[in-house]
């Protein structure tokens, strides 16, 4: 799963003795530099900003992933340096270290946070940086732009054996995965939960339980996960926002989201749950 490793301590500041090398996340757009060796792919490793001739459009210090510091740049022009190129998180999964992939997905936010918010989204004023804060402050009016995060709940439903996956028109061809929407302002999770279960396959579902979290940098969610058990209703979608939705039985499974993801954790827990049972 793309999370944050545990011997990630997130700053915005580097402490004044920090020195050596320290690992470089560098975007452009949403990709990442990475250096292709023999043995796959590895982040450019420098004490300082490692390409004189290529300057970044902004770098932000993201904090020590163990021993060493990790920078975060966007470059918005040329091209990488022979041996490296950029590439989406997606597809380094498995590739490059998990622990600095997951920080890469932090680095991802913050850095098209920083884009963002470099104007008062209020006045229009150029925003600051605030001390040792992550947030960019408005100077005329006292604005303060903090990375945002967009919560999203996920749910597996549960009938028997089966569990119900469905299929929307922006997945690769054939998979499906489970139910997922973003919260509206003003709703409990539980309340966000029942609502996108009703208006995407027309079911009511009760047993409502926590399963885990998961950042989702593509390009701020916050991934919400519950179990649910079927209640009633027959299933039925609007063929728009969803294609097909099904009840599918473990030992016949169609083709599922990538292992990155929180669905995929959810849907191996049920696998692995009825195989024990
Ligand atoms: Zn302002």
């Amino acid at each position: 799963m793309l999370i944050l490793p545990d011997d990630f301590q997130p700053a915005s500041l580097p402490a004044a003795d920090i020195e050596g090398p320290a690992w470089w996340f560098v975007f452009a757009g949403s990709e990442l530099l990475v250096r292709l060796t023999f043995a796959g792919v590895e982040l450019p490793v420098a004490s300082r900003w490692p390409f004189a001739k290529w300057p970044p459009a902004r770098c932000l210090y993201l904090g020590m992933l163990g021993d060493r510091p990790c920078h975060a740049a966007e470059v918005v022009e040329g091209s990488p340096p022979p041996g490296l190129r950029f590439e989406s998180l997606r597809g380094l999964w498995a590739r490059l270290d998990e622990s600095l992939l997951g920080v890469a997905g932090h680095a991802l936010q913050l850095i098209e946070w920083d884009r963002a918010h470099q104007f008062c989204g209020r006045c229009g004023t150029p925003t600051e940086r605030l001390g040792d804060q992550r947030v960019r402050y408005c100077p005329a009016c006292g604005l303060e732009a903090y990375p945002r995060l967009s919560p999203v709940v996920m749910v597996r439903i549960s009938r028997g054996r089966e569990i119900l996956l469905a299929r929307a028109p922006r997945f690769a061809p054939g998979v499906y995965s489970v139910l997922a929407g973003f919260v509206e302002a003003g709703e409990t999770l539980e309340q966000a939960l029942h609502r996108e279960v009703a208006e995407e396959v027309g079911i009511r579902v009760r047993n409502l339980h926590y399963f885990a979290s998961q950042s989702w940098p593509f390009p701020h969610s916050l991934m919400v996960a519950f179990n649910a058990e079927y209640a009633e209703g027959e299933v039925r979608v609007d063929g728009q926002e969803l294609l097909d939705a099904r009840w599918f039985a473990p030992e016949n499974l169609p083709a599922l989201p990538s292992p990155m993801s929180m669905a995929w954790r959810l849907i191996q827990d049920f696998v692995a749950r009825e195989r024990d049972r």
